[in-house]
């Protein structure tokens, strides 16, 4: 960036992100990459009066630009990303009928929690990294690249409504050639300190628009951070089909909406998918026993550990009352119906991406690297 801020305050003692990332964007030959989740954009004018759920992100970008990141993307094109290859692997699956029911894999508390309290279901979880994971090795897979040649260093810095994404770019098997590739996880909450820090009013800036390429997503990558947003998103994948009236019969299955388990059927081809959307872990928890007793079967399972999904994530600015929640979740459908692109598989940067630097690469950049565990 040209005019690179240093932390003004000196208040920074309190979390090592934010001094390393202040410390990153003060760095000669670096160039600091953002990538900003979908959830944060609904989240991060609360401090600033801005109206509660209203779509700040304009007015982010500006900010993250004022303070110094030189690229700007969003993790909604991630989103894609992740549509594709969870989809995919679904159609695999069922072709195939093994480790039914598929689990979504982008909540890491619920990857962890799955891990660890039943282990006999591991293999059900998709080996899909999450859309923060994915942008990460894609950034860095062209940095792998061009790095060398422009003299200088990628950093790659996603800003999450999410505790928890701070472990995930630290899980080996998340690694590229044994390398992390996000190298910092800022909270909504952290962001808006530094934002606060650099004396910047986020609701008196003038929006700007997100950097090129990786800057276009879909209304598919825009929902996944509300609880039933990823089934959402892949059916429209799989259904693919951009008609008003299948996106809405979709919306109509029952997977929007904010009660603990939701149930779904779904006609795929010449079959009926079985689905459940799993809103907090406790449910998630009375899911899997039931899976186990062999009273309920699924094809496809997800799971957000935050109720209502990452508009409530434990990285975004409290307080978040029932109204809070409520504005932030339309916010999140409202950039969805005002996207052009309502299928990821729509979107010609994913369809770029797949036919250059992703190409013969899907595995090692998309999915988990178990080998490197
Ligand atoms: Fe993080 Fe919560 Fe979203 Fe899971 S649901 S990714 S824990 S914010």
């Amino acid at each position: 960036g040209q005019c690179r801020a240093v932390c003004p305050t000196g208040a920074i003692t309190l979390n090592s992100n934010v001094h390393s990332v202040w410390a990153a964007l003060s760095g000669k030959n670096t160039r600091v990459v953002a990538q900003i989740a979908p959830a944060v954009r609904v989240a991060v004018g609360d401090k600033f009066g801005i109206r509660k759920g209203e779509n700040t992100l304009g007015r982010l970008v500006a900010a993250l630009r004022r303070i110094g990141f030189d690229e700007i993307y969003d993790t909604n094109f991630g989103a894609d990303l992740t549509v594709m290859e969870e989809s995919k692997e679904l159609t695999e699956r069922l072709e195939s009928g093994t480790k039914l029911p598929l689990f979504t894999s982008c909540c890491p508390a619920w990857v962890t929690f799955c891990e660890k309290k039943y282990p006999e279901f591991k293999e059900n979880i998709s080996s899909c990294r999450s859309p923060q994971g994915m942008f990460g090795a894609l950034i860095k897979e062209e940095a792998r690249m061009n790095d060398g040649e422009d003299n200088r260093k990628t950093i790659v810095v996603s800003i999450m409504p999410c505790t928890a994404k701070k472990a995930e770019i630290k899980r080996p098997d998340y690694f590229t050639e044994g390398a992390q590739d996000v190298d910092y996880v800022l909270t909504t909450t952290e962001v808006t300190r530094m934002i606060q820090e650099a004396g910047i009013d986020l609701a008196q800036v003038q929006p700007e628009t997100m950097d090129m390429p990786f800057g276009i997503a879909s209304g598919a990558g825009a929902i996944f951070g509300v609880t039933g947003g990823v089934t959402e998103a892949v059916l429209r994948r799989l259904i693919d089909s951009n008609k008003a009236e299948d996106l809405e019969a979709i919306s109509f299955t029952g997977v929007r909406g904010v009660d603990g388990i939701k149930e779904a059927s779904v006609k795929l081809k010449d079959r009926e998918v079985k689905l459940a959307v799993v809103n907090g872990l406790q449910c998630a928890s009375k899911v899997l026993d039931k899976m186990k007793a062999g009273e309920v079967y699924y094809d496809f399972v997800e799971v957000m550990a935050c109720k209502r999904g990452c508009i409530a994530g434990g990285g975004q600015p409290v307080p978040i009352g029932a109204r809070t929640k409520k504005a932030r979740l339309e916010g999140i459908y409202k950039i969805d119906h005002m996207s052009q692109i309502k299928l990821s598989n729509q979107n010609p940067i994913v369809m770029t991406v797949y036919d250059g630097i992703l190409k013969g690469k899907e595995h090692k950049l998309l999915h988990h690297n178990k080998a490197e565990v």
